[in-house]
C-alpha cells in the first residue's frame, strides 16, 4: 500500500505505461537490484509529459542518484538542454557518470557533488525547470534558493511531497519520520499559500507538487 492512492488505481496506471528498453531499462533493473530509489514509474511518465510540454533549455535537479531522471528529462527537453544535477553520495556519482557517459550526455548533464543546500547557495543561473528529489526533510529550506534560481516562467516539480501518505494523515505517520513530515507540510503550506505562487499537489507516485509563479497580469 502506497498510502497515496488505491492499489488498484496505481497498478492500473503502471500497467498502461509501456515498458522501456535500452539504457533506461537497464538503469531501472540496476536501481531495483541495488535498492536505488529512482522515480516511480508513473512519476517518470509525469516528468516526461511535463518536460515535453515545457521544453526547458536549462534544468536543475536536486538528487541525481544514478542519473536516471536526468537522462529521462534530457531526452524530452529542448535540443541540447543543459542539466545541472546535485548529489552528495560519491558512489552514486560514479554510477551516474558511467550511465551518462554511455548515453553520450556528459557534455549536457553536469553533476555537482555536495549537499544540495551548500550548492544551491552558490548557484546563480536561472533554470526553466527545477526537479526536487533529494533531502525530503529540507524542501522548505531549499525553496527560497529554488525560487531565486527559477526563471520567471519556470516550474518547480517536487517529488515525495506526500511521503507515503504521512504528510496527509497523522494516523499514517511513524514517529521517526515526524520531522520530515512536519517540514514537508511546511513546504506544501508555503507553496500553496504564497500569493505569488500557484501550486498543485498530485496524489501520484509518492505525491508530486508542481509550482509556478502566478501570472502578474491576473
Ligand atoms: N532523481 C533520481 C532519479 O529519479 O533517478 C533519484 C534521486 S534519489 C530519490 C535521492 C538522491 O539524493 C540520493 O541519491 C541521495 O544520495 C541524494 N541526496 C539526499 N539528500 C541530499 C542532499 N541533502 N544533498 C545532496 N544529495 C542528497
Amino acid at each position: 500500500m502506497s498510502g497515496i492512492t488505491f492499489d488498484y488505481i496505481e497498478n492500473y496506471i503502471r500497467g498502461v505505461i509501456p515498458e522501456r528498453d535500452g539504457l533506461l531499462k537497464e538503469m531501472e533493473t540496476f536501481a531495483l537490484e541495488n535498492n536505488v530509489p529512482i522515480v516511480q514509474k508513473e512519476t517518470a511518465q509525469f516528468l516526461e509529459v511535463m518536460i515535453s510540454m515545457k521544453k526547458p533549455k536549462k534544468i536543475l535537479e536536486l538528487g541525481t542518484a544514478i542519473g536516471y531522471s536526468s537522462i529521462l528529462m534530457y531526452i524530452n527537453a529542448a535540443k541540447n538542454c543543459n542539466i545541472t544535477t546535485i548529489e552528495r553520495d560519491e558512489k552514486m556519482i560514479d554510477f551516474a557518470k558511467q550511465f551518462i557517459n554511455r548515453s553520450n550526455l556528459s557534455q549536457n548533464i553536469n553533476i555537482l557533488q555536495g549537499d544540495c543546500l551548500d550548492i544551491l547557495e552558490a548557484l546563480e543561473d536561472k533554470y526553466d525547470v527545477i526537479f526536487m528529489d533529494a533531502g525530503k526533510g529540507h524542501y522548505n529550506h531549499f525553496l527560497p534558493h529554488c525560487l531565486r534560481l527559477l526563471a520567471e516562467d519556470g516550474v518547480i516539480i517536487a517529488d515525495n511531497v506526500l511521503f507515503r501518505g504521512m504528510v496527509a494523515s497523522d494516523a499514517l505517520t511513524v514517529r521517526r519520520k515526524i520531522t520530515i513530515v512536519k517540514r514537508m507540510r511546511k513546504y506544501i503550506d508555503i507553496v500553496s499559500n504564497d500569493e505569488e505562487l500557484i501550486t498543485t499537489v498530485i496524489p501520484m507516485g509518492d505525491g508530486i507538487a508542481v509550482t509556478m509563479r502566478r501570472n502578474k497580469d491576473e
